[in-house]
């Protein structure tokens, strides 16, 4: 098929959800990726902060045609190696005890919210299941971890919504504390909102919020489905603030690009669940499992979280620069290689520019422009899309 035709038969095949670019992505390699008509572009994207390792990464490759000739699937009804062994690596460079295994980032949050209800039932009784989430935050859109995402815009059309959850106002301890009470069994946090636009949280309100939690035994959940795996430069973000969540949900980095989530837990919340209480068909899958492992080994013994580090830095002071350049960049925020350039301009038009020149950028929230190019991205690859952007901006200046 050509690119005309692909999109014709997405447009009549596929359900009308997702406001997709008009080009059709064919292959890659490292970094970059072209499309059908041959047209290559720097990735920042990475398919939305998942390809840790770029495109073709021949050892990830190797990985996973070895599992899939061994066995692909079997259900939890039986045990195999990758996922145990994805459990110990994720377990032993982590605060947590116990892992259990999902296949996406919404699947991830359902459980977490699950695990601290649970939690609350058992330990504080039948009423304490009442969930604090976030305004401006985003956890998924299935029904639990939709009406978790402290957006209204994410809602309209489907109430009735979950009961139970409560929002409140993002980096602000009066606002959480006027909604604590003695039925609140979990607090929910992004280390860093993301599709919110970019918003890192404080350390100070961090460490209140970790406080409250501990002396009222409350669930203290980390959703960082988008922050974990690399993408700041520590394996987890809670790393770089120093303070631990009791529950953390994972997804997107997870498998590098094959679908996978998890949530871990402190053996104290781990126990609320017991045999039957919580399952997937595909989770710990064998071929989603041993890609993990594969990521895992290659952050933690092949420099790729020291790369995302250093590169994180770089990428950083570069937009920087830019800000200097251009009054209409408003501020940037983030941390690692999840960076965010707030613009007092379209960013849409500086997206599509930057498009057709070759280098893949995806917004977040308003006006905000997000970077989370794959870890093994280079100071080189960084400084060739400052310069692609740097011209998109030249273009939206005039
Ligand atoms: C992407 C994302 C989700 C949802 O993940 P899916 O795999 O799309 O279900 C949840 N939370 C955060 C913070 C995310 O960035």
């Amino acid at each position: 098929m050509n690119k005309k035709d692909i999109i014709e038969k997405n447009n009549k095949y596929i359900m009308n959800t997702y406001k997709s670019f008009p080009i059709v992505l064919k292959e890659g390699k490292g970094v970059y990726v072209w499309d059908i008509e041959d047209k290559k572009y720097l990735d920042f994207v990475a398919g939305i902060a998942v390809n840790v390792l770029g495109y073709a990464d021949e050892k990830y490759i190797e990985v996973i045609k070895k599992q899939l000739e061994k066995i692909h699937h079997c259900s939890n009804l039986y045990i195999t190696e990758p996922g145990v062994e994805l459990a110990e690596v994720l377990v032993e460079n982590s605060e947590f005890d116990k892992v259990f295994f999902c296949n996406s980032g919404t699947e991830a949050m359902e459980s977490a919210i699950k695990l601290s209800r649970k939690y609350g039932y058992k330990n504080k009784g039948k009423n304490a299941n009442e969930i604090i989430s976030m305004k401006d935050s985003f956890h998924g859109r299935s029904l639990g971890s939709l009406t978790a995402t402290g957006q209204e815009k994410y809602h309209e059309g489907f109430g009735p919504l979950l009961p139970g959850i409560k929002y409140a106002k993002y980096n602000d301890i009066t606002s959480l504390e006027e909604m604590v009470n003695e039925n609140t069994c979990g607090i929910i946090l992004e280390v860093i909102q993301g599709e919110g636009g970019i918003y890192p949280i404080e350390l100070e309100y961090l460490k209140k919020v970790r406080d409250i939690c501990t002396k009222r035994d409350i669930a203290l959940i980390f959703d960082e489905v988008q922050t974990g795996i690399g993408r700041t430069g520590k394996l987890f973000a809670y790393e770089v603030y120093g303070i631990s969540p009791d529950i953390i949900a994972l997804a997107k980095g997870l498998g590098g690009g094959i679908p996978i989530g998890a949530i871990m837990a402190k053996e104290k919340f781990a126990q609320a669940f017991n045999p039957g209480d919580h399952a997937s068909t595909f989770g710990g899958n064998p071929i989603a499992t041993s890609a993990g492992k594969h990521i895992l080994d290659r952050l933690l013994n092949d420099k790729v979280l020291e790369n995302a580090e250093e590169s994180g830095k770089y990428l950083r002071k570069k937009l920087e620069e830019l800000k200097d350049k251009y009054s209409f960049i408003k501020e940037i925020r983030g941390i690692g290689l999840m960076q965010g350039m707030e613009l007092d301009i379209d960013t849409k038009e500086v997206v599509k520019n930057s498009l057709e020149n070759g280098l893949l950028l995806v917004g977040a929230g308003e006006n905000v422009i997000r970077f989370v190019p794959p870890l093994i991205i280079t100071k080189e690859d960084i400084d060739e899309a400052i310069k692609i952007l740097g011209k998109s901006l030249d273009k939206s200046q005039i």
